[in-house]
């Protein structure tokens, strides 16, 4: 199958690891017209058809998917609010972020010593989780003392293969 310069040059555009799916789609398309060669216009199609398809996918795979652990005793007089309007915005510990980013897990440690967090941390690591934040409250020494059971709470965590940020809006 001959490819036109524009169709070679615009196939270079799709990002390498979906290129040669791309590319056997393109000629299959182009083959079923019984043409020999593809031109810049086939591979627009094979873009809207097959192309976009494997760009979104690859877009929900690197997807981030954060959780926040908070402090059980400091949830009695704070609802999250400060957490959810950093992440929001993007901002602080969650600048890091682009605006695919989401959040798919709030909870307490259960009490101390933060039992819980590896528990739910299981149950959210079959849902893609790719970063637990451990929020402000758990690690400021103000109203309330720093956590202290910080480390081994991280632990936990990390043992599963699972990146750790400390702190949510501070
Ligand atoms: S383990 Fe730490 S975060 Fe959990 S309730 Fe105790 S002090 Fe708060």
């Amino acid at each position: 199958m001959q490819w036109s310069e524009e169709a070679q040059k615009e196939i270079e555009k799709v990002p390498s690891f979906v290129r040669s799916m791309a590319r056997k789609a393109v000629e299959k398309a182009v083959k079923k017209s019984g043409r020999e060669e593809v031109t810049l216009d086939d591979v627009h199609q094979g873009r809207e058809k097959y192309i976009s398809w494997a760009e979104k996918k690859d877009g929900e795979e690197k997807k981030q998917r954060i959780a926040i652990v908070r402090c059980e005793i400091v949830s009695e007089v704070c609802p999250g609010i400060a957490c959810f309007k950093a992440f929001n915005q993007r901002r602080l510990a969650f600048a890091q972020y682009d605006n695919n980013a989401e959040i798919i897990g709030f909870f307490t440690c259960g009490g101390c010593s933060g039992r819980r967090v590896s528990r739910l941390v299981d149950k959210l690591i079959k849902y893609n989780l790719t970063a637990v934040h451990l929020s402000s409250c758990m690690m400021l020494d103000d109203d309330y003392p720093r956590c202290p059971h910080l480390e081994e709470i991280k632990k936990s965590i990390t043992d599963k293969g699972i990146k750790v940020v400390e702190g949510t809006h501070h």
